[in-house]
């Protein structure tokens, strides 16, 4: 089973508090589907057939590809799942051996009208939250690169819009510029990521922090932060209050990276002030 954004799903354990926000993004979600696209002048919404919730609902990829190349004026797909090919990791230099991306569904991808009246394909994620982040833009960034390798891969003779995408949020609709957000992705993805995947497991850096308890992977970060009585522990830590723990730039450059390393130097009269950095 994989998560909507890719990659693989290794413990379904979720706290009630993780349930819960879950369940209110997927509400608004389907609100959205069902009572907001008028307002954006979208008339027809493939939706995928089923009878369980909408958003457990997805095209199989050979149906997403179909109505990919019908697409007209107006519409829009909820939920169709892409796979990209050979293309886009040869493209980043991405070797298949050590990285590889998993069937991903992006919330809707409508048409649009762009100058002399061609139309293109625009990806829109919705999220039940306040304000647009980075991972907000990150994620559609990604998707729009996804969907232009899939739709070149299958020879379908529709463009995806690389300049705008959108994240409609509770509350307001945002369009925004993808030309930056593709510079950072495509350059993470070429030399970046290689780098961490390649990298021994016990130099990559890491630290549970609040927000990872949405995160797929959180029962096992935990699970080591918990073994190795990681510093990690301490509640409210940011990450980057972690980075500077662990790079250490004092005192010989001794990094803090267990409880015990914490404690014996919080220990030392300069603690205060070298933390107060
Ligand atoms: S550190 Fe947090 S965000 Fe990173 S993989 Fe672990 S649980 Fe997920």
């Amino acid at each position: 089973m994989h998560s909507k954004a890719g990659i693989p799903v290794v413990n379904q354990d979720q706290s009630p508090v993780t349930k819960a926000l879950l369940e209110a993004g997927n509400k608004w979600e389907e609100s959205v589907i069902l009572n907001k696209l008028k307002n954006n002048a979208i008339n027809n919404v493939i939706i995928p057939a089923g009878e369980g919730a909408l958003h457990e609902r997805s095209h199989p990829i050979e149906t997403s590809l179909e109505i990919f190349s019908k697409l007209k004026t107006g519409d829009a797909v909820y939920q169709p799942t892409i796979l990209v090919s050979a293309r886009f990791y040869q493209k980043y230099h991405l070797s298949p051996e050590i990285c590889r991306f998993s069937a991903c569904r992006p919330d809707l991808i409508r048409v649009v009208e762009k100058e002399r009246g061609e139309i293109c394909l625009q990806v829109i994620d919705v999220k039940a939250s306040e304000e647009l982040s980075s991972s907000h833009r990150t994620q559609a960034t990604l998707y729009a690169l996804m969907m232009k390798d899939v739709l070149e891969k299958s020879n379908i003779d529709m463009q995806v819009d690389l300049n705008q995408a959108g994240i409609w949020l509770n509350g307001k609709d945002e369009l925004f510029n993808l030309n930056f957000n593709m510079k950072i992705i495509e350059e993470f993805l070429h030399y970046r990521l290689p780098e961490i995947l390649q990298s021994p497991l016990e130099s990559v850096p890491w630290h549970v922090h609040n927000r990872c308890e949405l995160c797929d992977f959180y029962q096992y970060c935990r699970k080591e932060a918990e073994e190795s009585n990681s510093v990690s522990l301490v509640p409210y830590l940011s990450v980057s209050g972690r980075k500077y723990m662990r790079e250490a730039e004092w005192d010989h450059k001794t990094s803090i990276n267990s409880l015990s390393e914490l404690e014996a130097f919080l220990d030392k009269k300069e603690a205060d002030d070298i933390l107060s950095n």
